[in-house]
């Protein structure tokens, strides 16, 4: 992972940023269209966040002494605190990444061309095939298909080939000394510690992404004490070193989030002509059977129940394809919430499977509204009377409504994309 929103967000602030945000397990430095975070996780969108340098009321070591005492009541063991956090300093390169937020990202369809390459998607089928008796076992034991745990492991560290190479008790202790989100990265900071006392961590150390993700699905602290397996049976839970581990974790965590076995993730749609783009709306959920009355039908052959609840998604807007999402979309959501992130799981793991890409084309022609230009947007719904909530460049589900309300006041498609020129018009 690599970026974040922060699953201790608002869950409506996080799910529909999309088109923001940044990240990736395989390429933490790259802004992408949407925010893949990790798994599990949450933590906090750096691009979001309030920025600033952090504000401690304590010295470092002061601070330390604090948190030696916490994680002693909390169980730790003393000498393996004073082992683990000696020589430990604060990380500039955390708090330079923890503080960024790139004007511009990646249109949805760049990451999503990013995330479903012709080598990860190569790559991938070669694995499952190799690991097919590993997935098998999985599958028997967690009910998950084969396909969304390579497309996880795919795009979480790259089928284990980047998984970081921070220190991560240095970072949660970066992160957490920070005053303006320390409790979520102290519960992760201490979560680390246990997995130390556990016993899980490899051996030269616990190693991750700078926000503290760790492993082959790049899980958080708490995440791992929750949810990961030992599935190989050597006594240890080793996202780092082990495969079966990881893929096993990975399942572990998506059979909690109620995934459920053969269905698929959702679907590409066409529309008929004239449909009504306000049905496009995360609150708008129909069975498939009820959407295909209204004339949306899938693009291809497919496989779902009729009675499953789905909803509609744009993620370019009426311009660019359209799917209906599943229940396991939303159990993708849990391992990140990034509606971007599930797509691209989705579409991955449909590509492993042997599908084609997306039928319909995408608008790759828009030009993407840059950070100042989402908030000038707010700014302007706002003084219109269209309350799109704070003006902070994040386009969340209340923007989206004004957007939406804004063009069906002009008779205008309403899908509550923010476009350039809705923002022309708005000016
Ligand atoms: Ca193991």
């Amino acid at each position: 992972m690599s970026f974040l929103l922060l699953r201790g967000l608002s869950h409506s602030a996080t799910a529909c940023i999309l088109l923001l945000l940044a990240a990736c397990a395989a390429a933490p430095a790259q802004p992408l269209a949407a925010a893949p975070v990790t798994a599990a996780i949450a933590p906090a969108n750096p691009t979001i966040s309030a920025v600033s340098t952090p504000t401690p009321l304590l010295s470092f070591a002061e601070w330390r002494t604090l948190l030696r005492s916490d994680a002693i009541a909390a169980g730790i063991d003393a000498e393996l605190f004073d082992r683990t956090f000696a020589g430990i300093t604060l990380d500039p390169r955390v708090v330079t990444s923890d503080s960024s937020q790139p004007e511009f990202t990646r249109p949805v369809w760049e990451y999503i061309d990013g995330a479903v390459s012709v080598s990860r998607v190569a790559q991938g089928r070669l694995l499952k095939a190799q690991h097919r008796p590993t997935l098998k076992a999985i599958r028997s034991t967690y009910a998950v298909d084969h396909e969304v745990l390579i497309a996880i492991w795919g795009m979480e560290s790259n089928y284990g080939s980047n998984i970081g190479s921070h220190n991560v008790i240095r970072s949660l202790a970066t992160l957490a000394y920070d005053v303006r989100r320390q409790v979520f990265w102290r519960s992760q900071l201490l979560a680390a510690l246990q997995i130390l006392q556990a016993g899980d961590g490899p051996a030269q150390g616990l190693i991750g992404s700078w926000a503290g993700a760790m492993g082959q699905t790049q899980f958080m602290p708490t995440t791992f004490n929750q949810h990961a397996v030992d599935f190989d049976g050597d006594g240890r839970r080793d996202l780092w070193n082990s495969t079966p581990d990881a893929l096993a974790s990975a399942a572990h965590y998506l059979q909690a989030s109620g995934w459920e076995n053969g269905q698929p993730w959702g679907f590409e749609v066409s529309l008929p002509q004239g449909f009504d783009y306000a049905l496009a709306d995360p609150e708008v959920r129909r069975s498939v059977a009820q959407w295909r009355i209204l004339g949306i039908d899938p693009v291809r052959t497919i496989d779902a129940n009729e009675q499953s609840l789905a909803t509609l998604f744009l993620p370019a807007g009426h311009r660019g394809p359209a799917f209906l999402l599943l229940n396991n979309f939303r159990s993708i959501l849990k391992y990140n919430n990034s509606t971007a992130y599930a797509l691209a799981i989705g579409l991955l793991s449909d590509a492993l499977d042997g599908n084609s890409g997306v039928q319909a084309a995408w608008p790759r022609s828009d030009r993407q509204l840059g950070r100042s230009e989402r908030i000038e947007l707010q700014e302007l719904l706002t003084s219109k009377g269209f309350e799109p909530g704070p003006a902070d460049g994040i386009i969340g589900a209340n923007t989206r409504k004004a957007v939406r309300t804004f063009q069906q006041s002009l008779g205008l498609p309403a899908d509550g994309y923010p476009s350039h020129e809705l923002l022309q018009k708005l000016r």
